[in-house]
Order: structure tokens, then C-alpha cells, then sequence
């Protein structure tokens, strides 16, 4: 039996050298796509409920990697997170965005989007530097902070301390703060009394069993009351059938977000009338 255990265990150390091992290539070799231009954004609309007109976009970041092919963000960002590029690839999205607003701006006039959204990860958000880079980006583009909204998780602002300043920050600037996959962390409704918040971004499981019968709804019907006590926007995340946006509408949810509105893509339709603001 021993034996056997040890030989299990060292199956086990093998196969952690491998995953480190593939971790520190994943990590090297974003670094080299970073410098030759391998990264690029799509943007996935939100729309309104229930005409379906988009009104602003999230931004997420795409890597087409010239053997691996596409690489899921899911997959590489966790890997910047720990070694620390996503501060640099951070900065990258960032302005991309801005400037992609700007000159959506400029093309499409009043049928551009009136915001447009951008993930910032825990990591980033604890950089000193991170107020900085944002107000700059902004700055350099010539966008208004008005239009800019960031999108962070629970468990980025949860320890309090300098993440939480800066989103602090942030909002005194004039930037809206989302809280992305909300009520999945573990203090989803204490962080809204601690961090200034604007949208909330109900997540995709929550909407998942909202069709189903029985009490799957509770959830969903509990948290855009509070949004709209609070007077915050709701946000439907991952919708992808027109009845859940049915119900979500009957609900009370005015914006959502999912493949059945649109997937993310490089350049969303905006020639459709009437973009509001949010
Ligand atoms: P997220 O911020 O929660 O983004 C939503 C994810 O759900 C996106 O996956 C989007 O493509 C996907 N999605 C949207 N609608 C639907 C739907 O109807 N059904 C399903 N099944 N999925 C839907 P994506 O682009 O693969 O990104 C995954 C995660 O990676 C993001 O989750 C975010 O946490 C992270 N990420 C993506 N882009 C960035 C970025 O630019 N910066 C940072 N820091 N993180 C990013
Ligand atoms: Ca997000
Ligand atoms: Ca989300
Ligand atoms: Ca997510």
C-alpha cells in the first residue's frame, strides 16, 4: 500500500511540475503576444429589455495565439493574474477601449454607444498605479469619464484597503463601477453599503434557472429589488433564450446582457435608432 501511495504521489508531483511548467510557458508566452500584437477586444452589447437596442458594451479581451490558436481569457487571465502581466495587458485594454469608444464616437454619432465597460481584475486594481493609467487613458483619448464603467468582481473589493480607495476614487472621477457576477461572492449585500456602486451585474446563474418552475426566480426577484431600492441599474447577465428575457422583463429587469442579444464580436451593429443613455 505504501507503496502504491507513494507511487501515486509522485504521479501527482509529476503532474503538478507539468501544470507549473505549462503555467510559466502560458505566462512566457504572453508576454511575447503582448509585444507582437496578439491580443485583441470584442465587445458584447447590453441592451435594453425588451426591444433589444443596445445601449452600452462590455469589452473583453481576445488572444489568437499563432500555434495554440484562440485561448480562452478564462484560461489566460487567471495566469496574468498570478504573474503579474495583467497590470501591463490591463493598460493595454484600457486604452484600447477608450479609443475604440472614441472613434465609434465619431462614426456612428448618437447611434454610438453612450458607455462602454472594461474588466479590471483584482490584481490591477490593488496597483498604486491603477487611478493614474485610468485617468489617463481617458485623458489621451479625450473620453469622458461619464462614459467609462469598470467592472469589478466582489472578491476584488472585498478585503477593503486599496482596492476599495481606488474604486473610490475612480467614482469621484465621474467613472460608473459595475459588480460583475454579483451574488456570487460572499458578502455580495455588505459590499454595497462599503463600495460605491452603479450597476449591478446579476450573474448568469441566476438566469439559468429563471424559466424553471418552482422557486428559481427568488433569486433574480430578490437582487433587482435591492438594485432598484438602492437606485442602481440591474444588469441580466448570459441571457440566451427570448424567454428568460420574457421573464426577466416581467420581473422588473430593464438591461441585460447574452448570446441571445449578440456575442461578442469585433465591431457590434450600432446603426440601429434611438441609443439612450443608461
Ligand atoms: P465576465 O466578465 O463575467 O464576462 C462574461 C463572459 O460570459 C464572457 O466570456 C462572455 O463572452 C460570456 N457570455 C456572454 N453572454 C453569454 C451567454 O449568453 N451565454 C454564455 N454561456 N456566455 C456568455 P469570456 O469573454 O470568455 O470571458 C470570460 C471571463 O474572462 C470574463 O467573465 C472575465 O472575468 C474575464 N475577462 C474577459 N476579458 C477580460 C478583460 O479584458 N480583462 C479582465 N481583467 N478580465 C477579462
Ligand atoms: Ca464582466
Ligand atoms: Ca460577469
Ligand atoms: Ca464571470
Amino acid at each position: 500500500a505504501a507503496k502504491t501511495s507513494k507511487a501515486r504521489f509522485r504521479r501527482y508531483a509529476v503532474e503538478l511540475d507539468d501544470r507549473a511548467d505549462e503555467e510559466a510557458r502560458l505566462g512566457a508566452e504572453m508576454r511575447a503576444a503582448l509585444d507582437t500584437g496578439q491580443f485583441h477586444l470584442v465587445y458584447q452589447p447590453i441592451v435594453s429589455l425588451p426591444d433589444g437596442e443596445i445601449r452600452y458594451v462590455e469589452s473583453l479581451v481576445r488572444w489568437t495565439h499563432p500555434v495554440r490558436g484562440f485561448v480562452s481569457p478564462a484560461e489566460f487571465i487567471p495566469v496574468a493574474e498570478r504573474n503579474g502581466l495583467i497590470v501591463e495587458l490591463g493598460e493595454w485594454i484600457l486604452r484600447v477601449a477608450c479609443t475604440q469608444f472614441m472613434s465609434w464616437l465619431e462614426t456612428y454619432g448618437e447611434n454610438a454607444p453612450s458607455k462602454i465597460s472594461v474588466n479590471v481584475s483584482a490584481r490591477q486594481l490593488a496597483e498604486p498605479g491603477f487611478v493614474p493609467v485610468v485617468a489617463d487613458a481617458l485623458a489621451a483619448s479625450g473620453m469622458d469619464p461619464d462614459c467609462l464603467i469598470v467592472e469589478v468582481t466582489e472578491t476584488a473589493v472585498f478585503g477593503g484597503g486599496v482596492a476599495v480607495r481606488a474604486v473610490e476614487e475612480l467614482h469621484r472621477l465621474g467613472v460608473r463601477i459595475a459588480l460583475d457576477d454579483f451574488g456570487t461572492g460572499h458578502s455580495s449585500l455588505t459590499l454595497l453599503q462599503t463600495v460605491p456602486v452603479d450597476v449591478l451585474k446579476v450573474d448568469k446563474s441566476f438566469v439559468d434557472t429563471i424559466t424553471e418552475a418552482g422557486r428559481h426566480a427568488v433569486i433574480a426577484t430578490a437582487l433587482i429589488q435591492v438594485s432598484d431600492g438602492l437606485g442602481l441599474t440591474a444588469v441580466a447577465e448570459g441571457v440566451e433564450t427570448a424567454e428568460q428575457a420574457a421573464v426577466l422583463f416581467e420581473l422588473g429587469y430593464r438591461y441585460a446582457q447574452g448570446y441571445h442579444f449578440g456575442r461578442p464580436v469585433e465591431e457590434p451593429a450600432f446603426r440601429v435608432a434611438g441609443v439612450a443613455a443608461l
